[in-house]
């Protein structure tokens, strides 16, 4: 309870939300895949701080790389030449395909979209920017324009300078309030009002969210299997066509989108999305934060299984296990038009983050950590799909690799997000069982389930009776 006094005083529970508010969790020491709370009782982390502990809590390797470099040397600046920064760069820059060799290191996801955003406008003269409906590219006042979740969203500017706050598309839930099976094509523009339509961040079109939208054909578990991509690819074209200017600086997309619930594209819809971005002469940015560093499986980073290569890519979470980090990488090419002024950041690839980073990318590698994810992943969601068949509340399974999200529904037949306080018994009542998950969506109907990269077929099989138990649990008492 005294905890919890500090929480409501000193930490505005208004804004910083504590998950499990019925019961909140303390938690106090993590290895691995585990965590343990004040009492000593132990929880399976199928969540890793939001799919950010990629290797695992307090990873052997990685505590010893930190405690070397701990003794060594902790700040500079980047102003100064030290091993650890250029080694790091050389390192991650072998993970990406030509020509994305430049590096410019920050301190979390939000700074990382802030600065490409930043670079596109320079690069390309242009102002506009896309993202899509159910996104989410950070909380900092500029990322906050790109992130689509109303619930997210001030009433004041986005951030962005619109004084006006009566202005109908800054209050909070306006994406919540319409929903996409409604209005498949429906394109928001940031702002709207007279005030705001000069100083609007980004365009949010809405793209087809394949379960609530798709009543005819149910893409179940792999969207690369869906036969209808036509359809949508037809639409994506028509949007374009109708409602996003001639030019426009850049485009960002989540290879699969994490906030908004493991929602995936459609085979070739966002190779189509570059095209037509490119066609107006805008860059094409993928945002990695929670894709990248090995999460889908079957590649290091998500556009790899979009048959993508995107101009500029934005990385943070997993980069660091943990530790204040993110980072942009583009091309030489974009990197020049940024050339033009001074790009100064005191903590960005400082030595610590910089040792910390590099042993996990070693360790991902060593441990096998992304054919994990492929394994384990792939077991997670086929046994998934099954409870999805056995229970009329569980709508949807998706997601690739450990990125994977579970719709919950009402029924199968209307479709209709699971309400809050039903999404919150299971919750919490996983988390009394032992096991910690995410929410999402944009009704917060999904589950998010993105562990360590570390988890065994033994957790997964605990996890998996720990989530039946607690569905047959709501089922009973509904
Ligand atoms: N992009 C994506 C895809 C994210 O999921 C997040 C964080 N949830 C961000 C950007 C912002 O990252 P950060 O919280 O580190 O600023």
């Amino acid at each position: 309870e005294h905890m919890m006094d500090i929480r409501r005083q000193y930490c505005n529970p208004m804004t910083m939300k504590v998950t499990y508010y019925k019961k909140p969790v303390f938690l106090h020491q993590g290895y691995m895949q585990w965590l343990w709370d004040v009492d000593g009782k132990r929880y399976l982390d199928m969540f890793a701080g939001v799919a950010t502990v990629s290797v695992g809590h307090c990873h052997p390797k990685v505590t010893a790389a930190t405690e070397q470099q701990l003794k060594k040397l902790w700040h500079t600046t980047n102003i100064y030449v030290y091993p650890p920064l250029h080694e790091y760069c050389e390192k991650l820059a072998s993970y990406l395909p030509d020509p994305l060799k430049v590096i410019y290191l920050t301190n979390s996801g939000s700074e990382a979209n802030d600065l490409a955003m930043l670079m596109a406008r320079l690069h390309t003269g242009n102002f506009d920017i896309i993202t899509f409906r159910g996104s989410y590219h950070g909380g900092s006042p500029q990322a906050l324009g790109l992130t689509s979740d109303g619930a997210y969203k001030y009433p004041i500017a986005n951030g962005l300078g619109c004084t006006n706050t009566m202005c109908p598309d800054v209050f909070r839930g306006l994406w919540g309030g319409s929903h996409c099976r409604d209005s498949p094509v429906q394109t928001i523009r940031e702002c709207s009002c007279a005030q705001g339509t000069q100083t609007h961040a980004s365009i949010v079109i809405c793209f087809l969210y394949i379960y609530t939208i798709q009543m005819a054909f149910l893409c179940l578990i792999s969207i690369d299997h869906c036969m209808a991509n036509e359809q949508y690819i037809k639409q994506l074209k028509e949007t374009f066509a109708t409602s996003v200017p001639t030019r426009i600086a850049a485009f960002f997309g989540e290879p699969i989108q994490g906030v908004g619930g493991a929602v995936q594209y459609p085979k070739n819809y966002l190779k189509e999305a570059y095209k037509l971005v490119r066609e107006r002469g805008g860059i094409c940015i993928s945002d990695e934060v929670q894709t990248g560093f090995g999460r889908t499986g079957s590649h290091f980073w998500g556009f790899q299984g979009h048959d993508v290569i995107p101009d500029m890519v934005t990385m943070a979470k997993g980069i660091g296990n943990g530790f204040p980090m993110g980072a942009v990488v583009t091309t030489p090419e974009i990197a020049a038009s940024f050339a033009k002024g001074i790009h100064f950041n005191t903590f960005g690839g400082n030595p610590m983050a910089c040792a910390v980073a590099s042993s996990v990318l070693d360790t991902i590698k060593e441990d096998g950590m992304q054919q994990n994810s492929l394994h384990v992943g792939t077991y997670l969601m086929t046994e998934l799909a099954k409870l999805r068949d056995i229970y009329e509340i569980i709508g949807d399974v998706r997601g690739k690799g450990l990125q994977i999200g579970v719709e919950m529904v009402t029924d199968k037949v209307n479709r209709d997000p699971l309400p809050p306080e039903a999404m919150s018994a299971i919750f919490e009542d996983i988390k009394d069982m032992g096991v910690l998950i995410g929410k999402g969506g944009l009704f917060g109907q999904t589950f998010r389930i993105k562990p360590p990269m570390c988890i065994t077929m033994e957790d997964a099989d605990f996890f998996l009776a720990v989530f039946n138990k607690s569905i047959y649990n709501y089922m009973e008492k509904r």
